[in-house]
Formats: structure tokens, sequence, C-alpha cells
């Protein structure tokens, strides 16, 4: 972030109120206003990753077998277009076995499916982070003005 007055780069900058306007100044250029509160950090974005979030729906086996159905394609015929074991397909397909990623994959391609869904849990995490942070500014704030 830059100081808005003389434009110097501070990771911290201070909140501060010159003539009656809020703004975000370095060390420097802060006392030429009342200093509101703590140095304001810039929020990291947390990366997240969507990928590894992505889980087997909870019927997915129903999925499997209702596309199946729909394919008119055998378990043979199907394992043989995606490559594995008919023994193994079989086994997938009457939940003994949960899928390898590598099965689940073919087959949401070759039968046109989807049989994973995405996980919102770090979503939620993410958001309650931001909150505790801005509400730490809250208290931040109100404490100085004391
Ligand atoms: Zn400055």
């Amino acid at each position: 972030m830059n100081c808005e007055i003389c434009g110097a780069f501070e990771e911290n900058l201070y909140k501060t109120e010159v003539e009656g306007a809020v703004m975000s100044l370095c060390k420097n250029c802060s006392k030429y206003g009342k200093v509101l509160g703590a140095p304001v950090h810039e929020i990291k974005q947390v990366q997240r990753t969507v990928e590894s979030e992505r889980q087997l729906k909870y019927d997915y086996i129903n999925d499997i077998k209702h596309a199946l159905q729909e394919s008119g394609l055998s378990i043979e015929e199907v394992a043989e277009r995606i490559k594995c074991s008919p023994k193994d397909l079989k086994k997938v397909v009457n939940s003994e076995m949960p899928p390898d990623k590598n099965i689940t994959a073919k087959l949401e391609r070759l039968l046109n499916i989807s049989l994973y869904e995405i996980n919102f849990v770090s979503d939620s995490t993410f958001k309650k982070d931001t909150e505790q942070l801005s509400f730490g500014d809250v208290v931040d704030i109100k404490k100085s003005k004391k």
C-alpha cells in the first residue's frame, strides 16, 4: 500500500485523520494529522485450491448406476473403455470398494456425469477469518479514540 500523501510504499500504513479526512499514511506523514489506529495491514488473500476440495458426492453410486443404465453399456463394456478391470468396476458400483480417482475421472468423462461436489468448508473459514480481522480493526480504532 502507498502513503496517500508522499506515495511511499509501506507495508503498514496508519489510519490518520487529516483535516477531517481519514487517510492511510506512512509513519512519517502520520504526524501531519491525528493517528486513529494501529497500522493497517493489507489483508492477504488466502489461496484456495478448489481441486483438492472436490469430494465424491454422497450419492455418487446412484449417479453411476443411473448413467450406466442410460448409456446401455454393460459393466464389462464400460470397464474396457475406461481400462480398468470389470471386477473392480463391479465392486465400485456395488459400493464394496471406494473408487479410484482415476476410475471416477474416466467414468465422468465417458458417461458425461459429475461425481464430485465442491466442498465449501474452507470458504466459510476464509470468511470467518476476515470477519475477525475487521472486528479487531474496529476495536483498535475505538481504543485509540479514548
Ligand atoms: Zn508518507
